[in-house]
Protein backbone atom coordinates (compact mmCIF):
# COMPACT_ATOMS: atom_id res chain seq x y z
CA UNK A 1 0.00 0.00 0.00
CA UNK A 2 2.96 2.44 0.83
CA UNK A 3 4.89 1.36 -2.13
CA UNK A 4 2.18 1.88 -4.17
CA UNK A 5 1.58 5.20 -2.54
CA UNK A 6 4.67 6.27 -3.13
CA UNK A 7 4.89 5.73 -6.52
CA UNK A 8 1.74 7.04 -7.10
CA UNK A 9 3.23 9.89 -5.67
CA UNK A 10 6.07 10.18 -8.15
CA UNK A 11 4.38 9.59 -11.38
CA UNK A 12 2.33 12.66 -10.53
CA UNK A 13 5.25 14.48 -9.34
CA UNK A 14 6.57 13.50 -12.34
CA UNK A 15 3.92 14.39 -14.81
CA UNK A 16 3.87 17.69 -12.81
CA UNK A 17 7.62 18.25 -13.33
CA UNK A 18 6.83 17.83 -16.94
CA UNK A 19 3.94 20.02 -17.35
CA UNK A 20 5.50 22.65 -15.70
CA UNK A 21 8.87 22.27 -17.97
CA UNK A 22 6.45 22.72 -20.55
CA UNK A 23 4.94 25.77 -19.36
CA UNK A 24 8.60 26.99 -18.64
CA UNK A 25 9.91 26.83 -21.78
CA UNK A 26 6.27 28.31 -23.24
CA UNK A 27 6.60 31.42 -20.96
CA UNK A 28 10.21 31.63 -21.59
CA UNK A 29 9.96 31.51 -25.72
CA UNK A 30 7.18 33.92 -24.87
CA UNK A 31 9.28 36.30 -22.83
CA UNK A 32 11.76 36.25 -25.71
CA UNK A 33 9.20 37.14 -28.43
CA UNK A 34 8.07 40.16 -26.26
CA UNK A 35 11.45 41.48 -25.71
CA UNK A 36 12.35 41.21 -29.32
CA UNK A 37 9.68 42.84 -30.50
CA UNK A 38 9.89 45.81 -27.81
CA UNK A 39 13.64 46.14 -29.52
CA UNK A 40 12.36 46.28 -32.65
CA UNK A 41 10.03 49.15 -32.50
CA UNK A 42 12.36 51.17 -29.79
CA UNK A 43 15.16 50.32 -33.68
CA UNK A 44 12.24 51.59 -35.65
CA UNK A 45 10.85 54.81 -34.06
CA UNK A 46 15.32 55.69 -33.49
CA UNK A 47 16.23 55.03 -36.93
CA UNK A 48 14.01 57.12 -38.29
CA UNK A 49 14.50 60.07 -35.31
CA UNK A 50 18.17 59.79 -36.45
CA UNK A 51 17.40 60.03 -40.16
CA UNK A 52 15.25 63.00 -39.46
CA UNK A 53 17.98 64.48 -37.03
CA UNK A 54 20.75 64.23 -40.21
CA UNK A 55 18.47 65.79 -42.81
CA UNK A 56 18.27 69.13 -40.19
CA UNK A 57 21.02 71.66 -41.77
CA UNK A 58 20.69 75.38 -40.47
CA UNK A 59 22.58 76.76 -43.52
CA UNK A 60 20.26 78.98 -45.05
CA UNK A 61 17.27 79.26 -42.30
CA UNK A 62 14.75 80.39 -45.38
CA UNK A 63 15.74 77.00 -47.26
CA UNK A 64 15.15 74.88 -43.53
CA UNK A 65 11.36 76.48 -43.25
CA UNK A 66 10.67 75.45 -47.20
CA UNK A 67 12.54 72.18 -46.83
CA UNK A 68 10.85 70.82 -43.33
CA UNK A 69 7.47 71.92 -44.27
CA UNK A 70 7.89 69.65 -47.09
CA UNK A 71 9.27 66.78 -44.72
CA UNK A 72 6.64 67.69 -42.20
CA UNK A 73 3.81 67.37 -44.96
CA UNK A 74 4.28 64.50 -46.70
CA UNK A 75 6.82 62.24 -43.63
CA UNK A 76 3.64 60.64 -41.98
CA UNK A 77 6.14 59.57 -38.96
CA UNK A 78 6.82 63.27 -37.92
CA UNK A 79 3.91 65.23 -37.00
CA UNK A 80 5.59 68.82 -36.58
CA UNK A 81 9.87 69.59 -35.50
CA UNK A 82 11.37 72.24 -33.68
CA UNK A 83 14.78 73.83 -33.50
CA UNK A 84 16.08 75.87 -30.56
CA UNK A 85 19.32 78.43 -30.13
CA UNK A 86 21.66 78.07 -27.07
CA UNK A 87 19.51 79.85 -25.38
CA UNK A 88 16.40 77.80 -25.57
CA UNK A 89 14.31 80.46 -27.71
CA UNK A 90 11.93 78.67 -30.53
CA UNK A 91 13.89 79.42 -33.79
CA UNK A 92 11.82 77.16 -35.61
CA UNK A 93 8.54 75.14 -35.71
CA UNK A 94 6.93 73.53 -38.33
CA UNK A 95 3.96 71.21 -37.56
CA UNK A 96 1.04 69.48 -39.97
CA UNK A 97 -1.04 71.90 -38.29
CA UNK A 98 -3.37 74.80 -39.70
CA UNK A 99 -2.50 78.07 -38.27
CA UNK A 100 -4.76 78.33 -34.78
CA UNK A 101 -4.11 74.55 -33.41
CA UNK A 102 -0.30 75.69 -34.39
CA UNK A 103 -0.24 78.36 -32.32
CA UNK A 104 -2.22 76.18 -29.28
CA UNK A 105 0.88 73.54 -30.08
CA UNK A 106 3.49 76.71 -29.79
CA UNK A 107 2.42 77.81 -26.46
CA UNK A 108 1.84 74.20 -25.11
CA UNK A 109 5.24 73.61 -26.48
CA UNK A 110 6.69 76.47 -24.95
CA UNK A 111 5.26 76.72 -21.59
CA UNK A 112 4.68 72.82 -20.25
CA UNK A 113 6.85 70.61 -22.82
CA UNK A 114 10.16 72.63 -23.12
CA UNK A 115 10.74 72.69 -19.09
CA UNK A 116 10.13 68.80 -19.43
CA UNK A 117 13.28 68.40 -21.70
CA UNK A 118 15.60 70.18 -19.60
CA UNK A 119 17.66 70.84 -22.75
CA UNK A 120 20.06 72.31 -20.45
CA UNK A 121 21.62 69.68 -19.26
CA UNK A 122 21.90 67.63 -22.85
CA UNK A 123 25.59 66.87 -24.17
CA UNK A 124 26.25 67.39 -27.48
CA UNK A 125 25.02 64.78 -30.01
CA UNK A 126 22.72 62.88 -27.13
CA UNK A 127 19.62 61.61 -28.59
CA UNK A 128 16.52 61.85 -26.13
CA UNK A 129 12.99 61.34 -25.47
CA UNK A 130 9.97 62.15 -23.20
CA UNK A 131 7.06 60.55 -23.35
CA UNK A 132 4.23 62.02 -22.02
CA UNK A 133 0.45 63.49 -21.63
CA UNK A 134 0.09 67.02 -22.00
CA UNK A 135 -3.98 67.44 -21.63
CA UNK A 136 -5.14 64.16 -22.31
CA UNK A 137 -2.75 63.88 -25.50
CA UNK A 138 0.00 61.41 -25.84
CA UNK A 139 3.26 62.92 -26.64
CA UNK A 140 6.59 61.30 -27.80
CA UNK A 141 9.42 63.94 -28.83
CA UNK A 142 12.99 63.13 -29.71
CA UNK A 143 15.48 65.69 -29.18
CA UNK A 144 19.07 65.82 -29.91
CA UNK A 145 21.68 68.81 -29.45
CA UNK A 146 24.02 69.89 -32.00
CA UNK A 147 27.07 72.24 -32.95
CA UNK A 148 27.13 74.46 -35.80
CA UNK A 149 29.78 77.26 -36.30
CA UNK A 150 30.36 77.22 -33.05
CA UNK A 151 27.36 77.53 -31.22
CA UNK A 152 24.79 74.55 -30.14
CA UNK A 153 21.08 74.19 -31.42
CA UNK A 154 18.63 71.86 -30.55
CA UNK A 155 16.52 69.73 -32.67
CA UNK A 156 13.14 68.60 -30.85
CA UNK A 157 10.82 65.87 -33.19
CA UNK A 158 7.53 65.47 -32.37
CA UNK A 159 6.75 61.76 -33.28
CA UNK A 160 3.19 61.00 -35.09
CA UNK A 161 1.59 58.59 -32.50
CA UNK A 162 -1.28 57.76 -34.47
CA UNK A 163 0.83 56.90 -37.14
CA UNK A 164 2.69 54.71 -34.69
CA UNK A 165 -0.77 53.21 -33.95
CA UNK A 166 -2.07 52.22 -37.15
CA UNK A 167 0.64 51.77 -39.33
CA UNK A 168 4.30 51.19 -37.55
CA UNK A 169 2.47 48.30 -35.03
CA UNK A 170 0.99 46.77 -37.13
CA UNK A 171 3.70 46.04 -39.29
CA UNK A 172 5.81 45.04 -37.00
CA UNK A 173 2.76 42.53 -35.38
CA UNK A 174 1.62 41.36 -38.55
CA UNK A 175 3.47 37.91 -38.72
CA UNK A 176 3.27 37.31 -35.13
CA UNK A 177 0.01 37.63 -35.04
CA UNK A 178 -1.09 34.28 -36.04
CA UNK A 179 0.87 32.66 -33.18
CA UNK A 180 0.73 35.72 -30.47
CA UNK A 181 -1.77 37.60 -29.19
CA UNK A 182 -0.24 40.95 -29.20
CA UNK A 183 -1.65 44.14 -27.29
CA UNK A 184 0.02 47.73 -26.42
CA UNK A 185 -1.86 49.65 -23.44
CA UNK A 186 -1.30 53.21 -21.94
CA UNK A 187 -0.69 54.37 -18.47
CA UNK A 188 -4.00 54.24 -17.62
CA UNK A 189 -4.20 50.68 -18.52
CA UNK A 190 -6.31 51.32 -21.83
CA UNK A 191 -5.43 49.02 -25.26
CA UNK A 192 -4.15 51.22 -27.61
CA UNK A 193 -3.63 48.35 -30.11
CA UNK A 194 -5.17 45.04 -29.99
CA UNK A 195 -7.15 44.17 -26.89
CA UNK A 196 -6.67 44.17 -23.13
CA UNK A 197 -5.91 40.54 -21.88
CA UNK A 198 -8.21 40.02 -18.71
CA UNK A 199 -7.66 37.75 -17.01
CA UNK A 200 -4.08 38.04 -17.44
CA UNK A 201 -3.23 34.74 -18.92
CA UNK A 202 -0.55 33.13 -17.31
CA UNK A 203 1.75 32.99 -19.84
CA UNK A 204 1.14 36.76 -20.64
CA UNK A 205 4.28 38.97 -20.46
CA UNK A 206 4.05 42.48 -20.39
CA UNK A 207 7.23 44.96 -20.19
CA UNK A 208 7.47 48.73 -21.31
CA UNK A 209 9.55 50.41 -23.61
CA UNK A 210 12.60 51.19 -22.19
CA UNK A 211 13.64 54.12 -23.76
CA UNK A 212 10.90 55.75 -26.08
CA UNK A 213 7.65 55.11 -25.22
CA UNK A 214 8.46 54.30 -21.77
CA UNK A 215 4.53 55.42 -20.31
CA UNK A 216 3.36 52.05 -22.29
CA UNK A 217 3.53 48.35 -22.02
CA UNK A 218 3.66 45.65 -24.58
CA UNK A 219 1.60 42.85 -23.78
CA UNK A 220 2.20 39.04 -25.61
CA UNK A 221 1.24 35.96 -24.92
CA UNK A 222 0.79 32.72 -27.09
CA UNK A 223 -2.43 32.42 -28.91
CA UNK A 224 -3.20 29.12 -27.76
CA UNK A 225 -2.37 29.49 -24.07
CA UNK A 226 -5.51 29.02 -22.93
CA UNK A 227 -5.89 25.25 -24.66
CA UNK A 228 -1.78 24.45 -23.33
CA UNK A 229 -2.80 25.55 -19.75
CA UNK A 230 -6.41 23.57 -19.81
CA UNK A 231 -3.93 20.96 -21.44
CA UNK A 232 -1.61 20.49 -18.82
CA UNK A 233 -4.55 21.15 -15.94
CA UNK A 234 -6.28 18.14 -17.72
CA UNK A 235 -3.13 16.40 -17.47
CA UNK A 236 -2.31 17.02 -14.22
CA UNK A 237 -6.19 16.22 -13.22
CA UNK A 238 -6.13 12.64 -15.10
CA UNK A 239 -2.62 11.98 -13.42
CA UNK A 240 -4.63 12.81 -9.99
CA UNK A 241 -8.07 10.34 -11.19
CA UNK A 242 -5.42 7.66 -11.78
CA UNK A 243 -3.32 8.12 -8.64
CA UNK A 244 -6.60 8.33 -6.51
CA UNK A 245 -8.29 5.06 -8.70
CA UNK A 246 -4.84 2.96 -8.43
CA UNK A 247 -4.81 3.55 -3.91
CA UNK A 248 -8.57 3.19 -4.60
CA UNK A 249 -8.24 -0.10 -6.17
CA UNK A 250 -5.53 -1.14 -3.48
CA UNK A 251 -7.72 0.03 -0.36
CA UNK A 252 -11.05 -2.07 -1.96
CA UNK A 253 -8.43 -5.04 -2.41
CA UNK A 254 -7.29 -4.31 0.76
CA UNK A 255 -11.22 -3.85 2.36
CA UNK A 256 -11.64 -7.47 0.74
CA UNK A 257 -8.92 -9.59 1.94
CA UNK A 258 -9.26 -7.92 5.02
CA UNK A 259 -13.28 -9.83 4.69
CA UNK A 260 -11.66 -12.48 3.55
CA UNK A 261 -9.20 -13.37 6.40
CA UNK A 262 -12.08 -12.26 9.13
CA UNK A 263 -14.05 -15.09 7.31
CA UNK A 264 -11.48 -17.65 7.65
CA UNK A 265 -10.36 -16.33 11.34
CA UNK A 266 -13.92 -16.78 11.86
CA UNK A 267 -14.22 -20.67 9.69
CA UNK A 268 -11.35 -21.93 12.51
CA UNK A 269 -12.85 -20.60 15.19
CA UNK A 270 -16.17 -22.56 14.37
CA UNK A 271 -13.99 -25.53 13.40
CA UNK A 272 -12.26 -25.90 16.84
CA UNK A 273 -15.64 -25.30 18.52
CA UNK A 274 -16.81 -28.31 16.23
CA UNK A 275 -14.21 -30.53 17.30
CA UNK A 276 -14.81 -29.82 21.01
CA UNK A 277 -18.76 -30.05 20.40
CA UNK A 278 -18.00 -33.36 18.82
CA UNK A 279 -16.00 -34.45 21.06
CA UNK A 280 -18.35 -33.71 23.76
CA UNK A 281 -21.54 -35.46 22.03
CA UNK A 282 -19.14 -38.74 21.80
CA UNK A 283 -18.17 -38.41 24.92
CA UNK A 284 -21.82 -37.89 26.63
CA UNK A 285 -24.02 -40.94 24.84
CA UNK A 286 -20.52 -42.99 25.36
CA UNK A 287 -20.37 -43.00 28.96
CA UNK A 288 -23.85 -43.75 29.51
CA UNK A 289 -24.04 -46.48 27.36
CA UNK A 290 -20.95 -47.65 29.59
CA UNK A 291 -22.16 -46.99 32.72
CA UNK A 292 -25.78 -48.80 32.13
CA UNK A 293 -23.71 -51.84 30.48
CA UNK A 294 -22.01 -52.04 33.36
CA UNK A 295 -24.69 -52.07 36.12
CA UNK A 296 -26.17 -54.65 33.80
CA UNK A 297 -23.00 -56.85 33.13
CA UNK A 298 -22.61 -56.79 37.17
CA UNK A 299 -26.52 -57.50 37.82
CA UNK A 300 -27.38 -54.27 39.53
CA UNK A 301 -30.85 -53.97 37.58
CA UNK A 302 -33.47 -54.49 40.71
CA UNK A 303 -36.01 -56.45 38.62
CA UNK A 304 -36.40 -57.12 34.75
CA UNK A 305 -38.58 -53.51 34.30
CA UNK A 306 -35.18 -51.48 35.57
CA UNK A 307 -33.09 -54.08 33.33
CA UNK A 308 -35.46 -53.72 29.92
CA UNK A 309 -34.99 -49.12 30.91
CA UNK A 310 -31.16 -49.73 31.01
CA UNK A 311 -31.26 -51.34 27.70
CA UNK A 312 -33.26 -48.51 26.28
CA UNK A 313 -31.30 -46.02 27.42
CA UNK A 314 -28.32 -47.96 25.62
CA UNK A 315 -29.86 -48.31 22.53
CA UNK A 316 -31.28 -44.62 22.27
CA UNK A 317 -27.63 -43.95 23.35
CA UNK A 318 -26.11 -45.94 20.73
CA UNK A 319 -28.78 -44.46 17.78
CA UNK A 320 -27.73 -40.94 18.89
CA UNK A 321 -23.83 -42.24 18.64
CA UNK A 322 -24.45 -43.70 14.86
CA UNK A 323 -26.76 -40.35 13.95
CA UNK A 324 -23.90 -38.72 15.29
CA UNK A 325 -21.15 -40.69 13.65
CA UNK A 326 -22.92 -40.90 10.23
CA UNK A 327 -23.05 -37.43 10.42
CA UNK A 328 -19.18 -36.46 10.99
CA UNK A 329 -18.77 -38.88 8.58
CA UNK A 330 -20.69 -37.67 5.74
CA UNK A 331 -20.07 -34.12 6.56
CA UNK A 332 -15.79 -35.42 6.19
CA UNK A 333 -16.69 -36.67 2.76
CA UNK A 334 -18.12 -33.33 1.48
CA UNK A 335 -15.51 -31.43 2.89
CA UNK A 336 -12.85 -33.17 1.28
CA UNK A 337 -14.78 -33.13 -1.78
CA UNK A 338 -15.61 -37.01 -2.11
CA UNK A 339 -18.96 -36.81 -1.49
CA UNK A 340 -20.17 -39.64 -3.64
CA UNK A 341 -23.87 -40.24 -3.72
CA UNK A 342 -25.53 -43.43 -5.27
CA UNK A 343 -28.76 -42.03 -7.27
CA UNK A 344 -30.98 -44.78 -7.89
CA UNK A 345 -34.98 -44.33 -9.31
CA UNK A 346 -36.97 -45.46 -6.27
CA UNK A 347 -40.14 -44.40 -4.10
CA UNK A 348 -39.59 -41.67 -1.73
CA UNK A 349 -42.57 -41.88 0.19
CA UNK A 350 -41.08 -45.87 1.54
CA UNK A 351 -37.75 -43.85 2.58
CA UNK A 352 -39.32 -41.01 4.52
CA UNK A 353 -41.59 -43.43 6.02
CA UNK A 354 -38.36 -45.80 7.20
CA UNK A 355 -36.37 -42.66 8.46
CA UNK A 356 -39.42 -41.65 10.48
CA UNK A 357 -39.65 -44.96 12.10
CA UNK A 358 -35.97 -45.05 12.98
CA UNK A 359 -36.79 -42.25 15.25
CA UNK A 360 -39.83 -42.37 16.08
CA UNK A 361 -38.88 -44.39 19.08
CA UNK A 362 -36.60 -41.30 20.40
CA UNK A 363 -39.53 -38.55 19.66
CA UNK A 364 -41.47 -40.30 21.81
CA UNK A 365 -39.50 -41.07 24.23
CA UNK A 366 -39.40 -37.66 24.91
CA UNK A 367 -43.35 -37.22 25.22
CA UNK A 368 -43.53 -35.47 21.91
CA UNK A 369 -45.77 -36.32 19.02
CA UNK A 370 -44.77 -37.59 15.65
CA UNK A 371 -47.73 -37.11 12.69
CA UNK A 372 -46.67 -38.72 9.56
CA UNK A 373 -48.92 -37.35 6.44
CA UNK A 374 -47.45 -38.97 3.12
CA UNK A 375 -49.21 -38.33 -0.03
CA UNK A 376 -50.09 -41.67 -1.77
CA UNK A 377 -49.74 -42.04 -5.36
CA UNK A 378 -46.26 -40.05 -5.62
CA UNK A 379 -44.30 -40.99 -9.09
CA UNK A 380 -40.85 -42.13 -8.73
CA UNK A 381 -37.83 -40.11 -8.99
CA UNK A 382 -34.01 -40.71 -8.84
CA UNK A 383 -32.34 -40.00 -4.98
CA UNK A 384 -29.73 -41.36 -2.66
CA UNK A 385 -31.82 -43.51 -0.06
CA UNK A 386 -28.99 -43.26 2.73
CA UNK A 387 -28.76 -39.34 2.03
CA UNK A 388 -32.38 -38.66 2.05
CA UNK A 389 -32.69 -40.47 5.34
CA UNK A 390 -30.14 -38.24 7.03
CA UNK A 391 -31.80 -35.63 5.94
CA UNK A 392 -35.23 -36.70 7.56
CA UNK A 393 -33.15 -37.94 10.41
CA UNK A 394 -31.09 -34.71 11.06
CA UNK A 395 -34.66 -32.46 10.82
CA UNK A 396 -36.05 -34.39 13.03
CA UNK A 397 -33.29 -34.53 15.38
CA UNK A 398 -33.25 -30.94 15.24
CA UNK A 399 -37.12 -30.24 15.69
CA UNK A 400 -36.76 -32.55 18.87
CA UNK A 401 -33.89 -30.33 20.39
CA UNK A 402 -34.57 -27.23 19.53
CA UNK A 403 -38.14 -26.52 18.65
CA UNK A 404 -40.83 -29.12 20.74
CA UNK A 405 -41.25 -29.58 24.21
CA UNK A 406 -43.12 -32.54 26.22
CA UNK A 407 -46.73 -32.38 24.67
CA UNK A 408 -45.86 -30.94 21.43
CA UNK A 409 -45.41 -32.66 18.15
CA UNK A 410 -43.76 -33.11 15.05
CA UNK A 411 -45.39 -33.34 11.85
CA UNK A 412 -43.47 -34.90 8.76
CA UNK A 413 -45.19 -34.74 4.95
CA UNK A 414 -44.42 -35.51 2.00
CA UNK A 415 -46.21 -33.60 -1.25
CA UNK A 416 -45.76 -33.04 -5.22
CA UNK A 417 -45.14 -29.68 -5.68
CA UNK A 418 -46.38 -29.23 -9.54
CA UNK A 419 -45.35 -25.43 -9.53
CA UNK A 420 -41.21 -26.38 -8.74
CA UNK A 421 -42.09 -30.29 -10.65
CA UNK A 422 -40.78 -31.44 -6.88
CA UNK A 423 -41.26 -33.65 -4.04
CA UNK A 424 -41.07 -32.03 -1.10
CA UNK A 425 -40.17 -33.12 2.18
CA UNK A 426 -41.86 -31.10 4.96
CA UNK A 427 -40.94 -31.32 9.03
CA UNK A 428 -42.39 -28.84 11.14
CA UNK A 429 -42.61 -27.76 14.41
CA UNK A 430 -44.36 -26.09 17.05
CA UNK A 431 -41.11 -24.74 19.12
CA UNK A 432 -39.78 -21.00 19.44
CA UNK A 433 -38.88 -20.29 15.53
CA UNK A 434 -36.01 -19.14 13.93
CA UNK A 435 -35.34 -15.34 13.69
CA UNK A 436 -34.98 -13.51 10.40
CA UNK A 437 -31.62 -12.57 9.96
CA UNK A 438 -30.72 -16.06 11.59
CA UNK A 439 -32.75 -17.70 8.34
CA UNK A 440 -30.05 -18.32 6.03
CA UNK A 441 -27.12 -18.87 8.26
CA UNK A 442 -28.37 -21.85 10.01
CA UNK A 443 -27.47 -23.39 6.96
CA UNK A 444 -24.01 -22.54 7.46
CA UNK A 445 -21.68 -25.03 8.32
CA UNK A 446 -20.68 -24.93 12.13
CA UNK A 447 -23.22 -22.03 13.05
CA UNK A 448 -24.90 -22.58 15.84
CA UNK A 449 -27.86 -20.61 16.00
CA UNK A 450 -29.87 -18.74 19.07
CA UNK A 451 -31.74 -21.73 20.52
CA UNK A 452 -28.83 -23.24 20.46
CA UNK A 453 -27.22 -21.18 23.04
CA UNK A 454 -30.17 -20.27 24.47
CA UNK A 455 -31.27 -23.66 25.19
CA UNK A 456 -27.82 -25.22 25.87
CA UNK A 457 -28.30 -27.96 23.79
CA UNK A 458 -25.93 -30.12 22.18
CA UNK A 459 -24.60 -29.92 18.65
CA UNK A 460 -21.91 -29.75 16.27
CA UNK A 461 -23.62 -26.87 13.97
CA UNK A 462 -23.11 -29.53 10.44
CA UNK A 463 -26.50 -30.48 10.29
CA UNK A 464 -28.20 -28.14 7.90
CA UNK A 465 -25.28 -27.71 6.07
CA UNK A 466 -25.92 -31.29 5.34
CA UNK A 467 -29.22 -31.27 4.60
CA UNK A 468 -28.29 -27.98 1.96
CA UNK A 469 -25.50 -30.22 0.31
CA UNK A 470 -27.41 -32.94 0.27
CA UNK A 471 -30.36 -31.20 -1.19
CA UNK A 472 -27.82 -29.28 -4.09
CA UNK A 473 -26.75 -32.66 -4.97
CA UNK A 474 -29.89 -34.10 -5.79
CA UNK A 475 -30.33 -30.36 -8.11
CA UNK A 476 -33.25 -29.20 -5.37
CA UNK A 477 -32.92 -26.96 -2.27
CA UNK A 478 -33.93 -26.74 1.22
CA UNK A 479 -35.69 -23.58 2.73
CA UNK A 480 -37.45 -23.00 5.86
CA UNK A 481 -40.69 -20.73 7.03
CA UNK A 482 -40.91 -19.77 10.40
CA UNK A 483 -42.39 -16.89 12.66
CA UNK A 484 -40.34 -16.24 16.18
CA UNK A 485 -42.86 -18.49 18.66
CA UNK A 486 -44.83 -20.31 16.34
CA UNK A 487 -42.08 -22.73 15.14
CA UNK A 488 -40.09 -23.51 12.10
CA UNK A 489 -41.06 -25.75 8.75
CA UNK A 490 -38.61 -27.16 7.09
CA UNK A 491 -39.05 -28.20 3.09
CA UNK A 492 -36.58 -29.79 1.31
CA UNK A 493 -37.41 -29.80 -2.72
CA UNK A 494 -35.77 -33.38 -4.34
CA UNK A 495 -36.84 -32.56 -7.95
CA UNK A 496 -39.00 -35.02 -10.04
CA UNK A 497 -36.40 -36.95 -12.69
CA UNK A 498 -36.65 -39.39 -15.13
CA UNK A 499 -33.22 -40.32 -15.51
CA UNK A 500 -29.79 -39.80 -13.50
CA UNK A 501 -27.99 -36.53 -14.82
CA UNK A 502 -24.91 -37.08 -16.52
CA UNK A 503 -21.74 -36.50 -13.86
P1 LIG B 1 -26.70 -28.00 15.50
O1 LIG B 1 -28.07 -28.52 15.70
O2 LIG B 1 -25.65 -29.01 15.75
O3 LIG B 1 -26.44 -26.71 16.23
P2 LIG B 1 -27.59 -27.54 12.81
O4 LIG B 1 -26.82 -27.18 11.54
O5 LIG B 1 -28.44 -28.73 12.73
O6 LIG B 1 -26.54 -27.60 13.96
O7 LIG B 1 -28.50 -26.30 13.16
C1 LIG B 1 -28.00 -25.01 13.13
C2 LIG B 1 -28.78 -24.07 14.02
O8 LIG B 1 -30.12 -23.89 13.51
C3 LIG B 1 -29.01 -24.61 15.40
O9 LIG B 1 -27.89 -24.34 16.24
C4 LIG B 1 -30.29 -23.88 15.84
O10 LIG B 1 -29.97 -22.62 16.37
C5 LIG B 1 -31.04 -23.66 14.55
N1 LIG B 1 -32.15 -24.62 14.36
C6 LIG B 1 -32.17 -25.75 13.61
N2 LIG B 1 -33.39 -26.35 13.63
C7 LIG B 1 -34.19 -25.58 14.42
C8 LIG B 1 -35.57 -25.66 14.82
N3 LIG B 1 -36.36 -26.65 14.42
N4 LIG B 1 -36.03 -24.66 15.61
C9 LIG B 1 -35.23 -23.65 16.01
N5 LIG B 1 -33.93 -23.51 15.68
C10 LIG B 1 -33.40 -24.47 14.89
Amino acid sequence: MVAALVLGYLSYQAALQLAEKTQVSVERSNRALGLKLIDRLEKVIIDTDRAFFRLVRLDDPREFRELWQRIVRVSAAVESVIVLNDTLAVEHLVAKLPAKPLKGFHRVFVKRILPDLELDKLTPDNHKHLHKEYDGKSYLLSFIRRRSEERDYFIVLSVNIPYLIKEAFPQEFHELEETSIISVTDEHGRALYGRPMSPPSKLRFAASFPTTLYKWQLQIAPRHAGALTGEVDARRLSDLALVGGAVGVIWLGMIVMMIAIRKERRANELKSEFIANVSHELKTPLSLIRMFAELLALGRSKNQDTSREYAEIITRESDRLTGLIDNVLDFARIERGKAAYEMVRGDLRTVVERATELCRYRVEQAGVKLELALDSDLPQTIFDESALTLVVLNLVENSLKYGTSRGGAIRITLVRDPAQGALVIRVADDGPGIAQDEERRIFERFYRGHAARVGSHRGSGIGLSLVKHIATAHGGTVTVESELGKGATFAVFIPLREAVAAP
